[in-house]
């Protein structure tokens, strides 16, 4: 990549710009419009990161690390540079498609009877849910047109994943929930993997921007679990998306203080509850709260709710928990 190729990729990634989509917040402001923050790079107690937005630079006072916003994406995301640039570029280049594709899914669901059908039989069907949820359906077949239709090249739909390298939508009668720079389906068919992401991260904590607020955070395994909670009333709910989180979702608990209730399936073979166990130790060597919330044998939070379940009898759940 050549020196002007590298300007171009700073320029269009400020650095500010890519620390808050981190989850990097200033503590405070400093002369000539510099901030002071929590280092995102090692665990920091008193504020140490110092950013300069007019000069698109960091330093850390106490890990003594600095740099550009490449620097910044190789020691976060701990890869070669080469590797930082591919991440940057993908960063920068997939939001519009991505945004796109989940406004297609979204206009798709009313138009396919099956999807509806499925989603009532998991508890969704408040309007206002949908909405907020972005909820969408990819019957397949159709998206790959419509995209390269509006001007994005094939190549960029493939990278992206959203078309397979033969040449068709990758997502095929599945359920769509955008994420931040990714897509989760889940699939109708019993016959194809019922979860399935696009490649790249699968991001934080979901919604965390409007949850971080909570002095109590109600932590679920799946999509259709923090549907049935947030459809119940319970807005202090986010997602991990599989009961093994990642690092920056564990920075993302960890940061404040706060309880956080483990709501995980309980499922017969124990497996939710084991991870429940095995975060709930990590959490807590980290300073937080945890609490356990047991569902009933075989129940996660969406069939608790779908089987008759109500807000009251799950608040009772959330008293009980240890
Ligand atoms: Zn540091």
């Amino acid at each position: 990549m050549s020196r002007q190729a590298l300007d171009a990729l700073k320029q269009q990634i400020p650095l500010m710009g890519y620390l808050q989509a981190h989850d990097w917040h200033p503590a405070r402001r400093l002369s000539r419009g510099r901030w002071m923050g929590l280092c995102p790079l090692h665990a920091d107690h008193k504020p140490s990161f110092l950013v300069d937005p007019h000069k698109d630079l960091f330093y850390c006072y106490g890990c003594g690390r600095g740099g550009d916003v490449i620097r910044f994406a190789e020691l976060y995301h701990q890869v070669r540079f080469s590797q930082a640039l591919a991440l940057l570029r993908q960063w920068r280049g997939a939001g519009p498609l991505l945004d796109e594709a989940a406004r297609f899914y979204g206009i798709q669901l009313e138009r396919h009877p099956e999807a509806v059908a499925y989603l009532l039989q998991r508890g969704v069907r408040s309007p206002a849910l949908i909405e907020h949820m972005r909820i969408g359906y990819a019957p397949g077949g159709c998206l790959r047109g419509w995209l390269t239709q509006l001007g994005y090249p094939l190549p960029a739909l493939c990278q992206a994943g959203l078309v397979t390298g033969a040449g068709y939508d990758a997502y095929v009668r599945r359920i769509v929930f955008p994420l931040e720079g990714n897509l989760y389906g889940r699939s109708l068919s019993a016959a194809a993997p019922p979860h399935r992401f696009l490649p790249g991260a699968k991001g934080g904590l979901y919604a965390w921007e409007q949850v971080r607020r909570y002095p109590k955070v109600i932590l679920v395994e799946g999509l259709f679990d923090y549907a049935a909670l947030w459809d119940a009333g319970f807005h202090n709910v986010t997602c991990s998306l599989g009961v093994h989180l990642n690092a920056r979702q564990i920075r993302q608990l960890c940061e404040g203080s706060r309880t956080v209730y483990l709501a995980f399936d309980a499922d017969t073979n124990g497996s939710g509850q084991k991870a429940a166990q095995s975060l709930a130790r990590r959490l807590t060597e980290q300073g937080v709260h945890v609490r356990r919330v047991s569902l009933p044998d075989g129940h996660d939070p969406n069939s608790f709710f779908v089987q008759g379940g109500d807000a009251r009898q799950f608040r009772s759940l959330l008293e009980a928990a240890q």
